[in-house]
């Protein structure tokens, strides 16, 4: 693979892995705030973060190239309220979208049929963060400031179950 895919790659697998970090500190507010359920699923993207960088760094292994780790941003500390956590996380998610979507084009422009045939799963997969964190948010503005309603979501998000990507 050329240098700059190789180069875009690596940049891709610091921001898989940035995102990981982003989701453990918002695990980590919502286990400070006794949200157990929230932090249950930030906990989970965590590891489905780590899970995507790892993807691409056998990639780029496989391909005979050269995986480079960069340095990853300090988190925040505070994300506010659940909704804006889960705000910040949809929009998180359609930064990522968007990067995977540039990955591709010049992958593209390069020629590296092979490399946006494993971008496909990408592509695949941030629809579904973007509908998992969307319908977050959709439930967490429906409830408002109302306890009653945090708690019950609280509860619901807790029996978030790990996916299984078989493939
Ligand atoms: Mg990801």
């Amino acid at each position: 693979m050329g240098p700059e895919v190789q180069a875009a790659l690596n940049d891709q697998i610091r921001m898989e892995l940035s995102s990981g970090y982003v989701y453990l500190a918002m695990a980590a507010q919502f286990e400070a705030q006794s949200y157990d359920g929230f932090a249950h699923w930030m906990r989970l993207q965590a590891r489905e973060e780590l899970e995507h960088a790892m993807r691409l760094f056998d990639y780029v292994n496989r391909r005979g190239g050269r995986v480079v780790l960069q340095a990853i941003p300090c988190p925040p500390e505070e994300f506010g309220a659940p909704l804006q956590a889960f705000r910040n996380a949809l929009e998180h998610e359609q930064a990522v979208t968007a990067s995977i979507h540039r990955l591709y084009a010049l992958a593209g422009d390069h020629n590296d049929v092979a490399t946006q045939r494993e971008l496909d799963w990408f592509v695949t997969e941030q629809v579904e963060e973007e509908e998992n964190a969307g319908r977050a948010v959709d439930l967490l503005t429906r409830a408002g400031d109302d306890a009653a309603s945090l708690l019950f979501l609280d509860r619901e998000f807790g029996g978030r179950a790990a996916e299984d990507h078989g493939d």
